[in-house]
Parts: structure tokens; sequence; C-alpha cells
């Protein structure tokens, strides 16, 4: 039997996650043994319809994106949503917050009716998702072990508790401390706390975990004199289109 074939296609993004596999540097070459690659938008000039495994980057955000992203779900068996833009719709979905038509209006002005753009989705509001490798960018380690569980039959380990845990194992100071605010409580880990680290609050990249401690993120809030209201801009930078209530 031969090599898996991967296709790793890109959709509305900055192209930072097909980046990320690129910098996997020795392990891109273990990955690279393993599979094979068939189509890779930011890498490879080839491309093929011939792929099971489909990883993908960015949204969905024009009437072209939706007509690519039913072609690759019709071939692929396995769909791994790679980065915050293809997981949640990612920064991307700023742009539902004004309104389609309006954002339009508002960069291209008289312009607008050339332009092919609708309301921001992630990939799984089109097609079921297998994996999902979060974060912007996401963490390229667990890209591999995403495809490397998927070698072997085997779930990979995505950590499904808060960014704090990682924060306080790193002994980092909380940012609160600073005067700043931070979504740690809520969010999902697996960046070992990447942004607390350099002394910046979590703005939820990787999501929300499952059954989230809402009152623990109010606690937190109420103890610096602040409100949900306080952070949730912070929240929407990644999250807009999920819409997940943490009021
Ligand atoms: S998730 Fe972040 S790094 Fe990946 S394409 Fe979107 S903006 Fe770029
Ligand atoms: S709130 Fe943010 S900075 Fe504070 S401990 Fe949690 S992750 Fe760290
Ligand atoms: S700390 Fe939060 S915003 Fe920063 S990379 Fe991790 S999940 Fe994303």
């Amino acid at each position: 039997m031969g090599k898996p074939k991967v296709g790793i296609f890109g959709f509305t993004g900055c192209g930072g996650c097909q980046l990320e596999i690129l910098n996997l540097e020795d392990q891109l070459l273990d990955l690279v043994s393993a599979v094979d690659i068939v189509h890779f938008t930011e890498a490879i000039t080839e491309h093929s319809d011939d792929y099971e495994i489909a990883l993908i980057e960015g949204s969905i955000t024009t009437e072209h994106d939706v007509e690519r992203i039913e072609k690759i779900g019709s071939i692929a068996n396995v769909i791994v949503a790679v980065g915050a833009c293809a997981v949640s719709g990612g920064l991307n979905c700023l742009k539902n917050l004004y309104g389609t038509q309006k954002a339009a209006e508002l960069v291209y002005g008289d312009k607008k009716d050339w332009i092919d753009t609708i309301e921001v989705k992630p990939v799984d509001a089109y097609l079921k998702v297998d994996h999902y490798s979060r974060g912007c960018p996401p963490n390229r380690f667990e890209i591999v072990d995403i495809v490397r569980s998927l070698l072997l039959g085997r779930q990979p380990e995505i950590p499904n508790y808060p960014v704090c845990v990682e924060c306080k194992r790193n002994g980092n100071t909380c940012v609160y401390e600073l005067g700043m605010t931070c979504l740690g409580p809520i969010s999902r880990a697996g960046c070992d706390s990447r942004c607390p680290n350099s002394a910046s609050g979590c703005e939820a990249c990787r999501g929300v975990i499952e059954n989230p401690n809402v009152n623990a993120q109010k606690d937190l809030l109420a103890e610096h004199g602040l409100t949900v209201k306080d952070i949730m801009s912070q929240f929407n930078l990644y999250n807009a289109c999920k819409g997940k209530n943490i009021e």
C-alpha cells in the first residue's frame, strides 16, 4: 500500500499556518517521508486532485471559496482544520461584525460590487471536520501530532484545560497584576501560554474549552474591578463567528 496522500490548502488567511508547517524543518522531512504531499498551496507548484487527507488553512469568505471547499470535501476522507481562521473563522470574522456589504463599502467604496465577498464562516460550516489544530498561528508540533495520530489510528491529544494551567506551570506573573486583561481562565491551552509568557493577555486564539468555568473568569475580572464587557473586544478578535456567549 502506498503512502497516504495529503493536500495542504490555503483559503482566506495570511498564509502563516502553512508557514508553520514549512518551519517544521527536521520534522517536515519525517512528515514528507511518512506521507505523500500532493498539493501544498504555499510550497509546491504541482497540484493533484487525488488525496485522502486535507489540511485546510483559512476561512471561507467568497463564493469561489465555497466551490473549492465543497470540491475538497468530495475528495478527502479526512479533513483537518488548521489555524484559527479555519477552525473558528478567526480574525476574518471581524468583517461579520460590520456586515458583509458595509465592510465591502468601507474598504472598496463604489467598487464594492466588483468584490466576491460573503459572510465569513469556518470550515466546519461547510464540511465535517475530523480534527482541529487551533491557534493563530497553530502549534506546528500539534499539526504533526494530528497527522501522526491519523497514520497510527489513534486520537491526537489536544488539551481541554485552560491556558491558566500552562501559565501557572510556567511561573508567569498574572497579567491582571500588570494592569492587563486575559482570557486564560476559559481559553484552550496547547500553546504553552505563549502570550502570558511575554506579559500579554491571552486572546483565546485557540478558542474556548468545553465547559469553561465562566465564573472563574468573572471572579478574576471582579477582583480587578472589571466586567465581561471589558474583555468582549478581546474575545471577539478570534471568536466573533463562533459567537460563544461568555456573559
Ligand atoms: S490562523 Fe492566523 S496564522 Fe493562520 S492563516 Fe489565519 S491569521 Fe494567518
Ligand atoms: S489569567 Fe492569564 S496571565 Fe493570569 S494566570 Fe491565567 S493565563 Fe496567566
Ligand atoms: S495565550 Fe491565548 S492568544 Fe496566546 S497563543 Fe495561547 S491561546 Fe492564543
